[in-house]
């Protein structure tokens, strides 16, 4: 599934070049500068790659893979009744048990899908729509724009280490060229600036993505209030609440972009297709 946004599309662009660029500063002008002669030099270009590698695997990973799409019900539906009797409701659902229609779709959801204007679609268990992954924030992708956003901080906050490494240890020939040094000063600035920009959105992304698991609500049910208070239960512990996005395995795997998630147990989707109204 590709959603053709021109807005994801530019921010996917904007992440490549930024991640790009960071890591052309950090091997030419850092490492390659002020490390060249000890073993720092090779074991931060190993480390930095790594961690670059792990970025764009889990990146990619919450682009392609499928968000919890509610499949369309293979025989039409006749859906002229709520689409009359509807007309004047906020939010195009009605609900049914914990089942709702999506008058969009003409299709039935499980309980906490939630339609997304950009996909076209509903998706389970919906967080939000995220243009930088070009993708829906939901059920089954949720793990892996979370490693997303964690490489993202942990690159940036390593980027402005090397950095203020890199001038404590400065060699004594590099300073005399003038012009590299200045070339080496801006790249660095740079750096600094896009590393704390990025960093501290993500932190804040993050910092919310984990009040919503452990309060086991997305960002839409917080915002209409009330509607998912059937689903809070304050016993359930920070590990199973995390393990509810990252997966029943080990917490070591869950910074892993290649640990596939548990498929949850909406075993009732045969019912969106010989449901009948
Ligand atoms: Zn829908
Ligand atoms: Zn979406």
């Amino acid at each position: 599934m590709f959603v053709r946004d021109p807005c994801g599309i530019i921010c996917i662009i904007v992440t490549y070049f930024a991640l790009f660029y960071a890591d052309y500063v950090v091997m030419r002008w850092i490492i390659l500068h002020t490390m060249q002669d000890s073993l720092w030099g090779p074991f931060h270009v190993v480390l930095f790659n790594t961690l670059v590698l792990l970025l764009m695997m889990s990146h990619m990973k919450a682009i392609c893979s499928d968000p919890g799409v509610v499949p369309l019900p293979q025989t039409r539906m006749d859906f002229s009744d709520i689409h009359s009797a509807g007309s004047g409701g906020s939010d195009d659902c009605e609900e049914r048990d914990d089942w709702s229609v999506c008058t969009r779709c003409e299709t039935y959801r499980p309980p906490r899908a939630h339609h997304c204007r950009i996909c076209e679609r509903c998706i389970r268990r919906m967080d939000h729509h995220c243009p930088w992954i070009n993708n829906c924030v939901g059920e089954r992708n949720q793990k892996y724009f979370m490693q997303f956003l964690v490489y993202v901080g942990v690159l940036a906050l390593y980027a402005v280490a090397l950095v203020i490494i890199s001038w404590m240890g400065e060699c004594p020939e590099c300073s005399k060229d003038i012009p590299t040094k200045q070339s080496r000063i801006l790249h660095s600035v740079i750096l600094v600036l896009e590393s704390a920009l990025f960093g501290m959105f993500v932190i804040a992304i993050l910092i919310d993505q984990f009040q919503a698991i452990l309060s086991d609500e997305t960002a839409i049910e917080r915002l209409q209030g009330g509607h998912s208070h059937h689903y809070h239960q304050k016993s359930r512990r920070t590990l199973t609440l995390l393990s509810q996005v990252c997966g029943k395995g080990h917490p070591i795997f869950w910074l892993l972009p290649c640990h596939n998630p548990p498929r949850y147990s909406f075993r009732r989707d045969d019912r969106l297709i010989h449901h009948e109204v």
